[in-house]
């Protein structure tokens, strides 16, 4: 049975002590309405993650993850994170390849490949989002787009190894722009996602993925988002800032 996951990118959003209570929110809600193979995942600022790491303890459904890595082990990279020390203080998780790393940061897949491996080689395990822009879905690209994504981004991997990614599609025109994907456009990729991950691992490598959606999603929208039978759950932006709204969206 593959997790069912609701995670949250809180972005570049809440101060310290703002985000510490947040989360001490968020858990004293979630702790009775996540259970069996679901998980709450929070992916906050690196300057937050050691506390909600500790406030976390005891709650072994409720996860933490940084949002970007570098790709290197270590070394002369002055300002940047290794994933070595975000595993170091308790995090799970790291996203890779959200599209503001992709669009603001000049992210390539072929850097992300490069990322999902040092992640990977240190125990993180990668929440990979993919997704097409708005003038690659008006010009009927998008198959194309999210294939080449998981082609040159996770598919070097072996089986074994992409078996600990979650993937997250991620329009690039739903996220923040309170546009959200129709549950039939989101499950038709989806679905799409979990055939291409089938032809180039097994099917039950496929069955195993966790695939979540990503834009605008919502307590309103996420019921019917959910439900699809491809749609494992969402990462979430603006809702993951207020704890009730993130805390309906996991229930
Ligand atoms: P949004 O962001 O929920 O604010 O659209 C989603 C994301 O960027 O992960």
């Amino acid at each position: 049975m593959r997790k069912k996951i609701v995670a949250g990118n809180w972005k570049m959003n809440l101060d310290y002590n703002e985000g510490l209570g947040v989360f001490s929110e968020i858990i004293n809600m979630v702790k009775d309405e996540v259970t069996g193979t679901q998980e709450a995942v929070i992916c906050s600022p690196f300057i937050h993650l050691h506390s909600l790491v500790q406030l976390a303890k005891g709650y072994s459904k409720v996860s933490l993850g940084a949002q970007n890595a570098h790709q290197a082990e270590s070394g002369a990279y002055t300002g940047e994170i290794s994933a070595k020390m975000i595993k170091s203080i308790g995090a799970a998780y790291v996203i890779l390849g959200h599209s503001e790393r992709r669009q603001y940061f000049g992210e390539t897949n072929e850097l992300l490949a490069k990322k999902t491996d040092t992640a990977l080689a240190n125990d993180l395990r990668p929440i990979f989002c993919i997704g097409e822009t708005l003038q690659e879905r008006e010009a009927n690209q998008y198959f194309n787009i999210i294939k080449s994504q998981l082609v040159e981004g996770v598919f070097h991997l072996d089986a074994a190894h992409f078996s600990k990614l979650v993937i997250a599609y991620e329009p690039v025109w739903a996220i923040g722009t309170g546009v959200t994907a129709s549950s039939e456009q989101a499950q038709e990729i989806h679905a799409f996602i979990r055939k291409e991950i089938a032809t180039k691992y097994s099917q039950e490598v496929a069955d195993n993925t966790t695939i979540l959606y990503g834009g605008s999603c919502n307590p309103k929208n996420a019921p019917e988002l959910f439900a699809q039978p491809d749609i494992d759950g969402g990462l979430i932006g603006g809702a993951s800032l207020k704890s009730r709204d993130f805390v309906d969206i996991v229930k």
